[in-house]
């Protein structure tokens, strides 16, 4: 898949309104403590620069109620922004009130415009035709770099495209990068190639699980999602977390992997506590000697073995959702060997968004992989192989 490229887009002098993904963590003293994603839209933004573009900045932060709230303001995101380029940044008090319309008119050249939250309008997650309008209006060309927001069809990502023609419409660096590198891994993905899937529960990558099965050589499952395949083998699970409700489409998958040739590991092994706490008494044992009213927290030793051994020869790994309840040292000590051993590997490794890739930057191994997703929610539609409401309209090219 193509999408229109913002290197084909007539921009020099020209207005541009860039949507980014600037929702950032932030620490209880509004401090930002992972600017990855503001430092992911640089690229782009300093391509604008260079065709002496002015430029409106505009994403959204954490869920106000749609109105100003300060506790959500883009006021700390504008202070980054402005130690990573190294330029004056405009802040606007609005969205699209007076103060953001009247400041993205009187832009010059090479200035820099950050408009507030977008969810302080009521109207961005319901893709309001009316909010869409108004944010295009501000400018001559549409840039999406927001990849970790293009899963929902919201104002300033879906609506806004149908007002801008494809002339006058892109995809930023980031965006074409995440998009680039999902669509070859389940188009083209070099072979052997791996699913590392883990998580809480099977329900949230169930429609992941039955897309990649066909695409992939071999699937190891971690985390909570495991014992629903457990249970379903006969192990009695204990306490682990199970969803009875998917017994038989936990059966229909591992009935799958063998008709189509996967090979579909589980754990053989878990560290079990007494109950869901960071300081609860565990143990390791194996996965079918977990004790009656104990919780599977981890992957085992041996089933790191394991996994070590299945990764050896493969050529592209693509890793979601953690081992275990990584929050917690004592019971990431699996999704961590698994991390080393995915970076120390010579394969393609892509990570999703969300937790994995927290759990890698945690770790300090982040510039040790090939690709880490800045979106968790988007990264894993496009492994459900859904088109993403932002990039439909940046299309130029199906596969
Ligand atoms: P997900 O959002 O589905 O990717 O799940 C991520 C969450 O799964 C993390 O917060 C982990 O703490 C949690 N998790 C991983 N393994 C387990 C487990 N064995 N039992 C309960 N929760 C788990």
């Amino acid at each position: 898949m193509e999408l229109f490229s913002i290197k084909e887009l007539d921009l020099a002098n020209k207005q541009v309104f860039i949507r980014c993904d600037f929702n950032v963590p932030m620490d209880e003293f509004g401090n930002i403590t992972d600017d990855r994603r503001i430092r992911s839209a640089v690229a782009t933004i300093n391509f604008c620069l260079d065709q002496d573009c002015s430029i409106i900045l505009a994403s959204h932060f954490g869920r106000p109620k749609g109105e100003f709230d300060p506790k959500y303001s883009l006021e700390g995101v504008g202070k980054r922004l402005h130690q990573l380029l190294k330029k004056d940044i405009i802040m606007a008090k609005d969205v699209v009130g007076d103060d953001a319309i009247s400041k993205s008119k009187a832009l010059n050249t090479s200035e820099i415009l950050l408009l507030e939250n977008l969810r302080f309008e009521k109207g961005e997650t319901k893709n309001d035709a009316e909010l869409s309008k108004k944010l295009a209006d501000m400018a001559d060309f549409y840039i999406n770099d927001a990849f970790g927001v293009s899963h929902r069809a919201h104002a300033s990502v879906e609506g806004i495209t149908s007002h801008f023609d494809e002339d006058h419409k892109a995809a930023g660096f980031l965006l074409q990068k995440e998009i680039q590198f999902f669509s070859t891994l389940m188009k083209r993905p070099v072979r052997p190639f791996a699913a590392i899937v883990g998580g809480s529960k099977v329900s949230g990558k169930l429609e992941a699980l039955v897309n990649l099965l066909p695409r992939v050589d071999k699937v190891l499952v971690g985390g909570g999602m495991a014992f629903t395949f457990l249970k379903q083998l006969g192990y009695d699970v204990g306490n682990s977390l199970v969803e009875d409700d998917l017994l038989e489409e936990a059966q229909k998958i591992m009935d799958e992997a063998r008709r189509l040739g996967v090979k579909f590991y589980l754990p053989v092994d878990v560290v079990a506590a007494q109950n869901f706490a960071e300081d609860s008494v565990s143990k390791v044992c194996s996965a079918q000697e977990i004790p009656a009213g104990w919780m599977g927290l981890d992957i085992g030793p041996a089933t790191v073995r394991l996994y070590r051994e299945v990764l050896t020869d493969v050529q592209t790994v693509l890793w979601n959702g953690p081992m275990g309840v990584y929050e917690w040292d004592r019971f990431a000590r699996g999704s961590n060997k698994i991390a080393h051993f995915v970076a120390d590997s010579y394969a393609t490794t892509v990570v999703g968004g969300g937790d994995t890739a927290d759990l890698v930057q945690r770790i300090g191994l982040d510039d040790e992989m090939t690709f880490i997703s800045t979106g968790g929610g988007a990264s894993l539609e496009l492994l459900e192989g859904k088109i993403l409401p932002g990039v439909k309209a940046l299309i130029s090219k199906e596969d």
